[in-house]
């Protein structure tokens, strides 16, 4: 089966990595000659409207994607060519944070209280209401802690409106959480769904740096994530993986948002479950039977930003498995991640105090944040 990924980063990298012993086939539509799929599949360069390219993917069996800011004509285009997973509605939400939000609120789903801004009134009127603090955010196109202005007092207002205004934004209460988890859960085109272990997160200026699976989460906190996800994939008719991202709070979960394919938190899944996201996000996209979910051990995994330390000094590590994307580094840029592997928990902190020394001070205290 040939399948079309609309996007050629690493998570197409990862899909290509997962497809082809299956006997997949990929190709990939990128705006960038250097995108990093290239390697394993056919690239086309092109806008994501360019006519060629998508004659190259409307003749796959079926497509998908590694990007959520495709355009909607884009996909409703492929729609009626070829069979396009996940379904192309999932994409709305996850290109406004405002119809996220509503959707989310609608299916009964906890979110933080947030307002919508149109302009410097809204604005005003916003913070009146939610308070300090909060933050600003664009509603399009924003990742990664890009396109967001924290607010602590009336004196941030200035400075945020003129980074940010002139878009349309919306203004969130800032959540007191006590760490951050996320839920990755494929669904098949025949409705069953599996959820993998909850994975605690740690972010570092808006963008994910580690990840754990979760071994012992308390159940009730299991249970919430689970019926949100369940719900959220019921509504949309999904097929694929998908991620919905949580802060974890006293009072129980509060959804952030979601991302409509593999999601960096359940990278550890490619070494730590028995069939990993994206293994499973393709066979849900190309009709297969899905593979189980449950995880092998205990996992954790780090982010490398901006540049690749030297693989040698980890890769002597027990149980660490090395992940390069073969990116051109630039700052911030995710050029690759390493997950550590271990059958047992004291392993898993012997091999997470291997890793420490090599890692520069502020991440290292990060791994605290795991609680592992
Ligand atoms: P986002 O782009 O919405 O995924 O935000 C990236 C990260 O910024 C989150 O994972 C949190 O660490 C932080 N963040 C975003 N919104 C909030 C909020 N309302 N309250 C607390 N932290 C937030």
């Amino acid at each position: 089966m040939r399948v079309g990924i609309l996007g050629g980063g690493q998570l197409a990298r990862m899909m290509a990595e997962a497809g082809g012993p299956m006997g997949l086939t990929f190709e990939f539509l990128d705006p960038s000659a250097t995108a990093c799929a290239g390697a394993l599949g056919a690239l086309h360069v092109g806008a994501w409207d360019d006519p060629d390219g998508l004659d190259h993917l409307a003749a796959c069996d079926r497509v998908t994607c590694d990007f959520e800011n495709v355009p909607a004509a884009v996909l409703a285009d492929l729609a009626g060519r070829t069979r396009v997973y996940p379904p192309p509605a999932a994409f709305a939400g996850a290109q406004d944070r405002l119809v996220e939000k509503r959707l989310l609120e609608q299916l009964g789903i906890p979110i933080a209280p947030v307002a919508a801004v149109d302009g410097r009134p809204d604005l005003l009127a916003a913070v009146e209401q939610i308070g300090y603090p909060c933050v600003l955010k664009t509603r399009r196109l924003g990742y990664d802690g890009k396109g967001q202005a924290v607010l602590y007092s009336h004196e941030d207002l200035e400075p945020a409106w003129q980074t940010l205004g002139g878009q349309e934004l919306i203004l969130e209460g800032w959540i007191d959480f006590r760490h951050e988890c996320a839920l990755t859960a494929v669904r098949s085109g025949a409705g069953e769904i599996r959820y993998y272990p909850l994975s605690r997160t740690v972010h570092q200026r808006g963008v994910l740096r580690l990840a754990a699976s979760m071994h012992q989460p308390p159940p009730a906190l299991r249970q919430q994530a689970e019926v949100a996800v369940g719900a959220l994939l019921d509504h949309l008719e999904y097929v694929g993986c998908l991620t919905l991202e949580f802060f974890a709070t006293e009072d129980g979960l509060i959804a952030n948002e979601y991302a409509p394919r593999p999601h960096n938190s359940a990278h550890w899944t490619i070494e730590g479950a028995v069939c990993s996201q994206f293994e499973n996000h393709l066979r849900a996209v190309c009709g297969l039977p899905l593979g189980s979910t449950r995880r092998r051990g205990h996992s954790v995994m780090l982010n490398w930003l901006g540049e690749l330390p030297d693989a040698a000094a980890f890769l002597r590590i027990p149980g660490l498995a090395w992940h390069d994307y073969h990116k051109q580094p630039r700052p911030g840029r995710k050029l690759g991640h390493a997950t550590l592997t271990t059958d047992t928990l004291a392993e898993l902190h012997a091999g997470v105090e291997s890793v420490r020394p090599l890692l520069d001070p502020e991440t290292a205290s990060l791994l605290d944040r795991l609680a592992l």
